[in-house]
């Protein structure tokens, strides 16, 4: 890793145990974007196991992200635990991370460059992950990974196939859980999503979930 932000490690032919690779998921000292390296407390890098089946991308930090290190805390991070428990999950079930991993000023999007700045070390945690089924979380990073606009509000809950860090990967649009608490009319649709996202991804476990239904989408 350069000071000036080299991507997380491509990796290597041997097989590391999970708190290595998870240390290999880290992104120890990064300074591509000036403005966020002047607003950030420090970098926040994805939680959650390395062998997830189901990963969550966000848009980046926020204030409490910044300050306790972790993705999705804080009222955001409540609704998404709430929603993964009714959906059989735990937060330590799945992976969860950041398109940009520093927090914008004043809590504004991260601009273009910014994400694309970002985007080595997101790519290279999801090639590493390969997980069964990305969850986007939000409309930024909805088109950040589809790579087009997204009407999130009525996109929220398909399925859709893009490629992603070298390889067709499935993704499940949502709506960011803040959405819940701004609208309580997205919640019911937003649990339905988190709750599909389990059956998917086989991650809930269960009779009616798992891999056989992946077939279906
Ligand atoms: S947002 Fe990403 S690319 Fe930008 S400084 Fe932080 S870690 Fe580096």
């Amino acid at each position: 890793m350069t000071e000036n932000g080299d991507a997380i490690d491509g990796g290597s032919d041997e097989a590391p145990n999970e708190s290595a690779l998870d240390e290999k998921l880290r992104v120890p000292s990064c300074e591509r974007c000036p403005a966020l390296v002047e607003s950030r407390s420090r970098i926040v890098d994805g939680v959650g196991p390395t062998d997830a089946d189901l990963l969550f991308v966000g848009e980046g930090p926020g204030a409490r992200e910044d300050e306790e290190g972790e993705p999705f805390v804080g009222r955001s991070g409540d609704v998404l635990d709430e929603a993964l428990r009714d959906a059989g999950l735990a937060r330590a079930d799945v992976r969860i991370t950041n398109c940009v991993r520093c927090r914008p000023p004043d809590n504004r999007d991260p601009t273009t460059e910014e994400l694309a700045n970002c985007r080595g070390h997101l790519d290279a945690e999801i090639d590493r992950l390969a997980p069964d089924l990305i969850v986007t979380l939000g409309k930024v990073p909805s088109e950040h990974l589809l790579d087009r606009s997204v009407a999130i509000t009525s996109e929220s809950g398909e399925v859709v196939d893009a490629r992603i860090a070298g390889a067709s990967r499935r993704v499940l649009l949502s709506v960011h859980p803040a959405a819940t608490l701004y609208d309580r009319s997205q919640r019911d649709g937003f649990f339905e999503t988190i709750a599909r996202a389990g059956e998917l991804s086989g991650a809930a476990g269960g009779e009616s979930g798992g891999q056989s239904r992946l077939g279906e989408f």
